[in-house]
Formats: C-alpha cells, sequence, structure tokens
C-alpha cells in the first residue's frame, strides 16, 4: 500500500520540507576547499537540532552519522569523517529530517573550486533527471514514468543510472512504499495518486552503472572509480501536479 496524505499532513510536511531546504542552504555556504566531511555533518546535525528537528538517518539501521557525504567516486551513503575536501573534488550531501513526525529528503552534489568540464557536465545532466523526472509526478500517471524519464535523459547524455539505489515513498516515515528506481518502462507500475509523497533522487554514474559497498558497510561507489553525482527532492502529488516540498 502506498500511504496517502491528507491535507493536513501536507502542511505538515511542507513545514519540515521548508526546513530542510534552509539547512542545506546554510551547508552550501558552508562546503569549500579544506573542510572536512566531518565538519559538514556537525554542523548539520546543530541546525537541525536548533530547528527542534531530528536528523533523520543517524541510527537508521545504525547508520553513524547526521548526514552522508559522498566524494568523487563515491555514489551514496559515504559517511562524514576526516577527510578534507580538495580544489576539484566533488561532494554529494543527502540529509533527511523528522520534523513533529513529518519526515522529508533532500540531496545535492556541488563541485569544489575548478573541476574537470565533464564533471560539471554530470553534475548539470543529474539536476535534470531530477527535473524530468518529477514533471510527471501526476495523477493519473504511473509511477515508472518517472524512472523512465530519468533513465533516458541521463542515458541520451552518456551516463548512466545506478540500480543498486531506488528512490522511494516518504512522509510519515523516512522510506515508505513504493520504491522509485531510476530506471524503467514509461507508462508502467502503480498508478499515481493525488496526495502520494515521493523522494526522488537519480544516482548517476560518469561510466558504468555498477558499484561495490566498501569494508565499513555503507559506502557506495562506482565500480571503474570514476565520478557519481546525486541530486533528490521530496515531492507531494497535488490535483495540481508535482509540488516540491525541499525548495
Ligand atoms: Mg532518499
Amino acid at each position: 500500500m502506498i500511504p496517502i496524505k491528507s491535507e493536513r499532513d501536507l502542511q505538515g510536511l511542507r513545514v519540515s520540507g521548508k526546513l530542510l531546504a534552509k539547512i542545506m542552504r546554510s551547508l552550501q555556504l558552508f562546503i569549500r576547499p579544506g573542510v572536512s566531511t566531518g565538519q559538514i555533518n556537525v554542523l548539520a546535525e546543530e541546525l537541525i537540532l536548533k530547528e527542534k528537528a531530528l536528523p533523520a538517518f543517524k541510527g537508521y539501521n545504525g547508520f553513524p552519522a547526521a548526514i552522508c557525504t559522498s566524494v568523487n567516486e563515491e555514489i551514496v551513503h559515504g559517511i562524514p569523517g576526516d577527510r578534507a575536501l580538495e580544489d576539484g573534488d566533488i561532494i554529494g550531501v543527502d540529509l533527511g529530517i523528522n520534523y513533529g513526525g513529518y519526515f522529508a529528503d533532500a540531496a545535492f552534489t556541488l563541485a569544489l573550486g575548478k573541476i574537470k568540464p565533464e564533471v560539471q557536465r554530470l553534475i548539470e545532466v543529474t539536476r535534470q533527471a531530477l527535473e524530468e523526472g518529477i514533471r510527471e509526478a501526476r495523477p493519473e500517471n504511473k509511477l515508472y514514468t518517472i524512472s523512465h524519464n530519468i533513465q533516458s535523459h541521463v542515458e541520451k547524455n552518456g551516463f548512466s543510472v545506478v540500480r543498486q539505489f531506488v528512490g522511494h515513498g516518504i512522509g510519515f516515515k523516512l522510506h515508505e512504499e513504493p520504491e522509485i528506481p531510476n530506471f524503467g518502462e514509461s507508462n508502467s507500475g502503480p498508478a499515481i495518486k493525488t496526495g502520494m509523497v515521493f523522494a526522488i533522487e537519480p544516482m548517476v554514474n560518469m561510466g558504468t552503472w555498477e558499484s561495490r559497498i566498501l569494508d565499513n558497510g555503507w559506502t557506495a561507489v562506482t565500480k571503474d572509480g570514476f565520478p557519481s553525482a546525486h541530486f533528490e527532492h521530496t515531492v507531494a502529488v497535488t490535483g495540481q501536479g508535482p509540488e516540491i516540498l525541499t525548495l
């Protein structure tokens, strides 16, 4: 069963989403060469707690931090630590909060200093793929039209979509039904209905789509060592179409 949110729930989710967006902006301003991923995590947790929210990732299946920080060839679920960011790195930051029982989840990828044009293009295409997917989050559509749009935009641009990790329903919990792959057949899958809320999150690799997990049991990296980018928004389906809650 895909949970349907009432108008009252959507109001709660809007507040949570806005809060998350505000925290993301603060993190984006803080991230620069020399800053460690651990420092970004400390700031994120401070900001989340200051807003009387809870970091939804911390302790989730034993995850040890408030946010995920994934650098260069790391796809998702990077664990913040001592690694200092350098000019030419890209970093994906993924964070989720629980505000009054309403969950929001979002991610962005940021370039530090001067990066290769092809890596810049990877980031741009991933951001566009998220938009292409969100556009189809409207009543009467089938769910995998979102997946298909993401995949076709990415592959048309010569990159690949990660298969091992997917987007998801969200709202009363961090992860709810349905799973939302970043690949699939257009016009297939469950019918999208007003009141559904989705975390749509393309993970895009420059080279092969294949990934592996590091020995820490969490961090997913590309099998070929080429970079990967990640963007995510929490999106509500309304009668008027998609409403991005984490803007
Ligand atoms: Mg997510």
